[in-house]
């Protein structure tokens, strides 16, 4: 069995959930760096490929981000997320988000049976649902998953239904929802092949359809009619489906 004890990271900052079904909750985020894809409409570019240092936020809400040498060791994730949960009960979960958080399924292994112990918070994490073999790694302690399913018209990319499949599957072992980013030249049938996917595993699993956050444009944004019916075709197949918007922007904060 493999042990990692560091990680490449981006930042740790607290804040609130922006996204999904647990919008609005406190949560201390930390971002992992490197992914495996590349999407078109990304709205964390920077935490796509490595970098030397990672950045602490020192004051929740400040941005006031202090750096350190990357790789981050388990102690220092102890300490950091310590402070950020001196407050007992206001923090929801961890969410371990990226990047792709999976791609550093090792150092999870090892970090995450540490961090449950000494933090007791639940783990949320946010993945591109790609690497399923990863996920099952660590599903034991992981208390919600976040599962995006990338559409090709959304992210540039071919389909991954069959990872994402696989990935759902292991997902639902613990609780699961889904979200689907989603733009103006999404066709119909691109929501409807990815309902039937999760319909297939289990019509309970609630999705989140999410219209795409502009970066300089609205051009991308799907008209209210095509929101609309993307829901419609959902809820055909889907007994939870709700249109939430990254929330977090508007209130400006990270
Ligand atoms: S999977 Fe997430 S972090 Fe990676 S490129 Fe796509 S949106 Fe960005």
């Amino acid at each position: 069995m493999s042990s990692q004890t560091t990680a490449q990271l981006y930042e740790i900052f607290n804040s609130i959930q922006g996204e999904g079904l647990y919008v609005g909750e406190r949560q201390i985020f930390i971002r992992f760096a490197g992914c495996n894809l590349s999407c078109q409409y990304c709205d964390t570019p920077q935490s796509q490929n490595l970098t030397p240092e990672f950045k602490v936020e020192q004051t929740p809400g400040k941005r006031d981000f202090k750096n350190y040498p990357n790789p981050a060791t388990v102690t220092q994730l102890l300490e950091i997320v310590g402070n950020f949960n001196k407050h007992k009960g206001l923090n929801h979960a961890i969410s371990l988000t990226g990047g792709e958080p999976l791609l550093q399924v090792d150092f999870l292994k090892t970090s995450l049976p540490i961090l449950k112990k000494e933090i007791g918070l639940f783990f949320y994490l946010e993945t591109n649902g790609v690497l399923p073999d990863h996920l099952a790694e660590i599903i034991e302690w992981v208390d919600i998953i976040a599962l995006d399913i990338k559409l090709p018209s959304a992210t540039g990319l071919s389909p991954y239904w069959k990872e994402h499949r696989k990935t759902l599957e292991t997902a639902a072992l613990q609780n699961v929802f889904v979200k689907i980013i989603f733009t103006r030249e999404t066709p119909p049938k691109e929501i409807d092949d990815a309902t039937s996917l999760i319909a297939e595993v289990s019509v309970d699993i609630p999705l989140i359809l999410q219209p795409v956050t502009p970066h300089g444009s609205i051009k991308h944004r799907p008209q209210p009619e095509q929101i609309l019916a993307a829901q419609a075709i959902a809820k055909r197949k889907l007994q939870t489906v709700r249109v939430i918007p990254q929330a977090h922007k508007i209130f400006g904060m990270v």
